[in-house]
């Protein structure tokens, strides 16, 4: 259900009394408020067979390493079922906490396996670091558009969520530093790198202008990375947690989603102490702890791969997927339309030209059996109904070169 059509607070019980009973208390106000996600609703239409989707956000299948997964499932039920199968601790497995500790360390932010905590999915984190940091009014900053899912996530934690205004490399640090000293927000969540939906990078100097007034003016940071292993041209940009000024209030969420599989939900949270523990009494609560036969088998795989070879191979394949979509994106837009070139990720973000609805266009593209993602419920305010989202991962490049086809059908007959 969308926002919009969310009923009003007086209609909200969860169902109608029979005789002789009395109605159960309504829903929460927060869970009435929150709607469901339009793209789940655009990704159930997209299943239909034969259609090229652009739409989701889904790493591609093909390149699951499915046969070494199920080997390092088998050696952790093998070697140690017991263990794998018994309860274990919130913190999560001490191999694998030590495993992300080490990467975070590889790549230049060091790192000990007691500042991250295992969690069911980085979207559990970002659900913990919610919790543990927003009261119900609570001013949170976000970039504008920003990843729908967080959105909710806020929302449901009855956060006042603000958009900071952005331009086409992300966050412009001096209204953030403006809206942190009129708004007096609690936190500020951020994609740096490759973002959802837009695929941008925020560059290193205002990396560093965010940590600054986040030092300064005393401002939580959560900052979101799911895809910056995904770099397929270019140089990383150190990240915000790596900032004096930042490092003692910047929560780091990682994820095994988009280098491994979703499947697993498995991401992490890198924080500093007191939040960390804050946040791992939240997990306790929510789930006592993230599946321990899926944490002994990332952390087999782990020490038994190369997870440095598996990612060029993905990277090599989604290089090639995003040049096709890049190469023929030109001749499938209508004239006047715009768009990016991410380094990395999963996703370009164009713009129509003026008087085009890209939700009013998406009917015409999956009649033409493509899709794609609608920009505006992306955004947190003032949403731009020519923004649209293109996800290149789930195609060959040949798929991708037929659906740009369709889609220039899709807009003639728009
Ligand atoms: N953050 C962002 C920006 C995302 O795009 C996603 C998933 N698409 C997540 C968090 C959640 O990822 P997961 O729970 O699979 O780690």
């Amino acid at each position: 259900m969308s926002a919009a059509a969310a009923p009003p607070a007086s209609a909200s019980s969860p169902s109608a009394p029979g005789a002789g009973f009395a109605a159960p208390p309504g829903f929460a106000a927060r869970a009435r408020t929150v709607g469901g996600s339009p793209v789940r609703e655009i990704l159930a239409l997209t299943e239909r067979p034969g259609v090229i989707s652009f739409a989701g956000g889904l790493p591609a299948p093909e390149l699951f390493d499915t046969e070494g997964l199920r080997a390092a499932y088998e050696a952790a039920l093998t070697d140690s079922g017991a263990r794998a199968l018994q309860y274990s601790t919130t913190e999560g497995a001490p191999e694998l906490r030590a495993l992300i500790a080490e990467r975070f360390t590889r790549r230049g932010l060091p790192t000990d396996p007691a500042e991250v905590l295992v969690t069911t999915g980085s979207q559990q984190a970002l659900t913990l670091i919610a919790g543990t940091l927003i009261e119900p009014g609570d001013t949170v900053l976000v970039e504008n558009p920003t990843y729908l899912a967080a959105l909710q996530c806020f929302g449901l934690a009855g956060a006042r969520v603000l958009p900071v205004p952005c331009d086409e490399q992300g966050i412009l640090p001096d209204a953030l530093e403006e809206l942190v000293l009129r708004e007096r927000p609690k936190l500020l969540y951020t994609i740096p790198t490759f973002q959802n939906p837009t695929g941008r990078t925020l560059p290193a100097a205002r990396r560093t202008a965010v940590a600054a007034t986040a030092g300064r003016l005393g401002l939580w940071i959560a900052e979101d990375d799911p895809y910056g292993e995904l770099r397929y041209e270019g140089e990383p940009v150190p990240w915000i947690a790596g900032h004096p000024g930042a490092a003692d209030r910047t929560a780091l969420l990682g994820s095994f989603s988009k280098i491994l599989a979703p499947g697993l939900r498995l991401g992490f949270v890198r924080a500093p102490g007191a939040l960390l523990r804050a946040a791992t009494v939240a997990k306790q609560a929510a789930d006592l702890h993230t599946s321990t036969v899926d944490q002994l088998a990332a952390a087999r795989y782990l020490a038994a791969h190369d997870l440095d070879a598996h990612l060029e191979r993905v990277r090599g394949a989604y290089r090639e997927r995003r040049d096709a979509l890049l190469a023929g994106l030109g001749g499938a837009l209508p004239g006047g339309s715009e768009w990016n070139r991410p380094e990395g990720g999963m996703f370009v973000w164009a713009r129509l030209p003026e008087g085009l609805d890209a939700t009013a266009v998406l009917k015409q593209a999956v009649a033409h059996d493509v899709a794609f993602v609608p920009g505006a419920p992306f955004h947190a305010a003032y949403a731009d109904p020519r923004s649209l989202r293109l996800s290149f991962t789930t195609h060959t490049p040949e798929e991708i070169a037929e659906g740009l086809r369709r889609l220039a059908l899709g807009f003639a007959s728009a």
